[in-house]
């Protein structure tokens, strides 16, 4: 049977490390679908379409990767999709906790879940989407650390 993952995130941008996790996501799976939150509580740079089009531009090249919405409770979308793995990134310690913390709570509502965590490559180890929001916001260079598609984006929001 295949087997399907879901990754959800913010992806306020899509970086590099985001990248390297899905690549490394669409190896361990026979599909993989990105999700981008709405995330209602949270301000972000992009909203949720300009999120979603830097995403699909970035893995455009990665034939079993699909991206979507995630408009309610990731396990709400996993129990209507029938998806039981859910792919996340785990950098330095510092995310742990949250991570234990979202995938244990998660599991107990919808104990068929599992999750699977996947280090990036250590070049991107450091690297989160608030860094990137801050060095553009200096008009830093922001080249090493985003998908091509991202960096012009980046360039007129942070213009703006
Ligand atoms: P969220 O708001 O759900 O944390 P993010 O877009 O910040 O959304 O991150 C989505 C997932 O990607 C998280 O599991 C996060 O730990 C992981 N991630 C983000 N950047 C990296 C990176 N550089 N290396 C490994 N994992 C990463």
């Amino acid at each position: 049977m295949k087997k399907t993952a879901v990754y959800p995130g913010t992806f306020d941008p899509i970086t590099n490390g985001h990248l390297d996790v899905i690549r490394r996501g669409a190896e361990i799976f026979d599909n993989l679908i990105v999700l981008v939150a709405i995330r209602k509580e949270k301000h972000t740079l992009f909203n949720l379409e300009e999120r979603l089009e830097l995403v699909k531009c970035a893995t455009k090249d990665i034939p079993n990767v699909q991206v979507a919405t995630l408009d309610k409770l990731l396990v709400e979308y996993l129990k209507e999709n029938k998806i039981r793995f859910v792919l996340r990134g785990l950098r330095a310690v510092s995310d742990f906790d949250y991570e234990f913390q979202m995938a244990l709570t998660n599991s107990t509502l919808y104990p068929e879940m599992e999750t699977v965590f996947v280090m990036s490559s250590r070049k991107y180890i450091f690297l989160s989407s608030s860094l990137v929001r801050e060095i553009a916001s200096y008009e830093g260079d922001v080249s090493g650390f985003v998908p091509g598609c991202v960096i012009k984006k980046l360039k007129k929001k942070v213009i703006r």
